[in-house]
Parts: structure tokens; sequence; C-alpha cells
């Protein structure tokens, strides 16, 4: 069996970014397990995977603009010192904030000053160029269920 379409793939992986090779996260002997065809992991790395058999081992290159898209430049904003009150500011902080609908957004302090702080609200690797090591461990043809759902069940039970 190969990495297709309604497939539910385990692969181990080591990400690096490309230009620095700074190794950014590795599955460490717990593979990822996903359902294909519905965008559970970053598209350019799926799309490179398609053709892939159990054991084989690839170096994918994903350029950013398929990873985790380019920079933003209307995600840097800047808000009002006072919004951040009791925050021991520095450049390079990362903060959280939650909307009123509960939604978690990650930013990371870029300036401030007495009255104004900046903050950039983009992905931690936009704009970065990713290096995937991979190699498949397991390939089976995705259950009635998953499909259904749109994930893959992982552990022979269920994972929302
Ligand atoms: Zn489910």
């Amino acid at each position: 069996m190969e990495v297709g379409d309604r497939k539910v793939v385990s692969f181990e992986y080591t990400l690096k970014d490309k230009e620095t090779g700074e190794i950014l996260d590795r599955s460490a002997g717990q593979p990822l397990t996903f359902l294909t065809g519905v965008g559970e992991i970053i598209p350019g790395l799926e799309s490179r995977m398609y053709g892939m058999k159990e054991g084989e081992k690839r170096e994918i290159v994903v350029p950013a603009e398929e990873a985790y898209g380019l920079p933003d430049p209307n995600l840097i904003q800047k808000a009002p010192r006072e919004y951040f009150e009791g925050i021991d500011l520095e450049v390079g902080l990362p903060l959280q904030a939650q909307t009123p609908e509960g939604q978690i957004i990650n930013m990371v302090v870029v300036d401030f000053d007495e009255n104004t702080v900046t903050v950039d609200l983009n992905h931690p690797l936009a704009g970065r160029d990713l290096v995937f090591e991979v190699e498949i461990v397991n390939i089976r043809e995705a259950t009635p269920d998953e499909i259904l759902h749109g994930h893959a069940h992982r552990f022979g039970g269920h994972n929302y």
C-alpha cells in the first residue's frame, strides 16, 4: 500500500529550518497519524508524501508558501501599553490572548515603549522553508467512520 487518498498514515519525522538546519520539532518515537485528503497536516507535506510506501524514508522540502505561509505585515499590530499591565515586557516574549469567542491567539512582542506595544501575530514558522525527514511507519485504509468524521482515529479509539 502507498500513501494516497483516504488512507490513514503514521509517520516519524524530524522538522528542520531549511536555511539554518535548526531542528524545530521531531516525533521521537511517537509517530504522527493522520487521515489524507482532509487537511490534517500542512498541504505541502501531505502532497509530497503521496506515493510513498511503508518503511520508506524521504527528505521532503516544503517551501514557506505551502507550509505556514508568508508573514503578513497586517498581523504586526500596535496596542496600548495599558493592555499589558503587570506583564514584564521584553522583545521576543511570547504571549497569548483570548478572543471573546474563546479562541487562543499566540503573539510575540516585537517592540514597545511607554505608550504602545507592537506584537506579531504571525505563525512562528511563517516565512520559513521547512525540511521534513520523513519515515512512513504504517499505512491503512481509512474506516467509514474516519472518512465521515474527517480525521484519523488513533489507538483504535476515538480522537476529537
Ligand atoms: Zn471521529
